[in-house]
């Protein structure tokens, strides 16, 4: 297989030893070796979600959780605000209506932040609180923007509705503070920050929203949280789990652990700040507002003249640098830099010499070396400690 260097929003690159678990033998999923897995995973996930509750592993990617989190808390019927600020929190609305909840729209300008004004004001319109559950997103991949995720808690805390929140690209590269924060449901997966193959969907629920799923009536089978609830406390889960991808998991937060969640977090916002600096060298436009960034993944179009497609391609077919594209309405506008995964200082300013190349192809003619430059200015301490 050609070696290329994967920067895409995930999936994202994995380590040698993480790839390698993966080759483990398999082992009886309802044997004491599972269960011993299963709470480790579960120990090491919680500090990510900044929660005590109990962390689910369900056998699927992101989008699973998330349609869990729906069919488990809500019934047909039920009205839920959905406040999406791209592709995949329209994504989060699309599976609640699906399911034949009423889901009204707050919407946010692309590029923006939700706004926890608005939200607060829209739930105030609704004293007779009609309102079940409020949807959200902590990191939208789209559009590389973060949502103010503390605030956007305090907006919905007087009315009380039940929240549901989206963090597949998010958690685990900032702080996250599900149980000081007051979130129902939070959802995340293996391919993202933790560094490790798809496969595994994880959810944490409050106290309150366990009581609403004991209630809800939506039909659910496979993705049954109160079930998986009671499985995982025998150490076990409902199905047969994908058991290769949970050592890979093990491994893989083991290793984030190694280095630590406050470093965790520098690595990743040093890593974008890196990114975003080389790219406004190069004369890329930054999509998300500069209050709006997020940590994870950089989205920018790149400078007049320049196609994002025939850039994209040329990257990856002559360089061996994979990045994303954008999604939606803005297919063929915007490149999407990833900063997750087992990705060293060294591959970005590499992936940023390689840009420098491909604009040079495409008769941009850009200063060879401002992006570089740029990004080490941000990167330099990382590159000297051979730090990932
Ligand atoms: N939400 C967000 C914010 C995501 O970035 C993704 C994956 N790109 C998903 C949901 C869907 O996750 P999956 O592809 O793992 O189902």
């Amino acid at each position: 297989m050609k070696k290329s260097l994967l920067l895409l929003p995930g999936p994202v690159p994995v380590a040698q030893p993480v790839l390698e678990a993966m080759a483990w033998p398999m082992i009886n999923h309802r044997g004491a070796e599972f269960a011993e897995i299963l709470a480790r995973l579960e120990r090491l996930m919680k500090p990510l979600f900044g929660t005590t509750a109990d962390v689910l592993f369900l056998g699927s990617s992101g989008t699973g959780g998330l349609e869990a989190a729906v069919t488990n808390l809500f019934d047909p019927g039920d009205r839920l605000l959905s406040v999406p600020v791209g592709v995949f929190g329209k994504r989060l609305a699309t599976i609640a209506t699906t399911y034949g909840c009423e889901v009204e729209m707050l919407e946010t300008p692309l590029g923006a932040a939700a706004d926890p004004r608005a939200l607060a004001a829209r739930l105030a319109a609704d004293p007779e609180r009609r309102i079940k559950g409020v949807l959200l997103t902590h990191n939208e991949t789209s559009t590389g923007v973060q949502n103010e995720m503390s605030a956007l808690a305090e907006a919905v805390r007087a009315h009380g509705a039940l929240t549901v929140v989206d963090s597949v690209s998010g958690l685990g590269a900032s702080r996250f503070e599900m149980d000081a924060w007051g979130f129902d449901v939070v959802v995340t997966a293996s391919q993202k920050a933790l560094a490790a193959p798809p496969g595994i969907a994880m959810v944490a629920a409050s106290e309150r929203a366990w009581a609403a799923m004991e209630r809800a009536k939506i039909a659910r089978y496979y993705f049954d949280l109160p079930l998986a609830r009671e499985f995982a406390r025998k150490g076990q889960t409902p199905w047969t789990p994908p058991i290769s991808v949970f050592y890979a998991v093990a491994v893989a937060l083991d290793r984030y652990h190694a280095l630590g969640l406050e470093e965790q977090f520098t690595r990743h916002a040093t890593y974008a700040r890196a990114i975003r600096a080389a790219f406004e060298a190069l004369g890329f436009t930054i999509f998300s507002r500069p209050d709006a960034h997020s940590v994870t993944v950089v989205a920018a179009e790149p400078p007049p003249g320049v196609d994002a497609s025939a850039l994209l391609k040329l990257l990856r077919e002559t360089y061996g640098v994979v990045l994303s594209g954008g999604q939606g309405e803005l297919t063929g506008k915007i490149v999407r830099f990833g900063t997750m995964g087992d990705v060293a200082a060294n591959d970005i300013l590499g992936a940023i010499g390689a840009i420098e190349l491909a604009l040079a192809d495409l008769g941009s003619a850009p200063r060879f070396g401002a992006g570089v430059a740029a990004a080490s200015g941000e990167l330099s301490a990382r590159v000297a400690a051979g730090a990932r």
